[in-house]
């Protein structure tokens, strides 16, 4: 009916998807969005460098910290995190109310710090949220990962790979765990998470 239709585009739907580093969560994602192109992720900022082939405004917005923690300072983050222990991390708020308003699926991936910070401001903002934690099949499978990788170097793994001890405890924080054994897969099934949440 109309006004099921009207109470739909009235709600802040969002779609939070978290996990250890490495879990594959950027991987999973493009998955779903190449399946799925009526979705929309959000471009976070960072302060790290750019990795060889990411490019400003797709895969994030880089900027020095000087620029983020002014952007900060001016409450234009939804959240942030210093992951890592090392480069800063944000969402952007203004696009994600934008896409949230228009009633488009929009999905953040941020790391379990910034979900937390999500958590806390959700009901004060009247946002209705599914967490979705992504986890990897084994820790094994994650180390193999992180090193498969290869973009770090030694300290930089090190660092990651205690955090990732860390947060595979956290799944239970969150509404629903995805195992991602395989990637098409596990699309899918975050697909249906997807689909149920804006009755796609
Ligand atoms: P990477 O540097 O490998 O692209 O990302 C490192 C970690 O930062 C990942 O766990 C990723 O999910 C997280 N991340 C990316 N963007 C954001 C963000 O806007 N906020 C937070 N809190 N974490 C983010």
């Amino acid at each position: 009916t109309t006004s099921h239709m009207n109470n739909q585009q009235a709600k802040k739907r969002l779609i939070v998807l978290t996990g250890p580093t490495a879990v594959g969560k950027g991987t999973v994602e493009a998955a779903l969005r190449a399946k799925h192109p009526e979705i929309w992720v959000s471009v976070s900022a960072t302060t790290r460098a750019p990795r060889p082939g990411e490019v400003d405004g797709v895969n994030y917005w880089f900027m020095t910290e000087q620029e983020f923690v002014d952007k900060e300072a001016s409450g234009d983050f939804l959240e942030t995190a210093r992951v890592h222990n090392m480069a800063l991390y944000g969402t952007p708020l203004q696009p994600v109310l934008d896409h949230m308003n228009r009633n488009i699926p929009t999905i953040l991936e941020i790391d379990l710090q910034g979900a937390r910070r999500v958590k806390e401001k959700a009901s004060q903002m009247g946002l209705d949220v599914v967490y979705v934690f992504i986890a990897p099949p084994s820790f094994d499978e994650l180390v193999r990962r992180l090193v498969g990788r290869g973009t770090e170097n030694e300290e930089q793994r090190a660092k990651r790979l205690e955090t990732a001890r860390v947060e595979l405890a956290a799944a239970s924080e969150f509404d629903v765990t995805i195992v991602n054994n395989e990637v098409d897969q596990a699309a899918d099934d975050l697909w249906q998470i997807i689909a149920q949440e804006y009755g796609l």
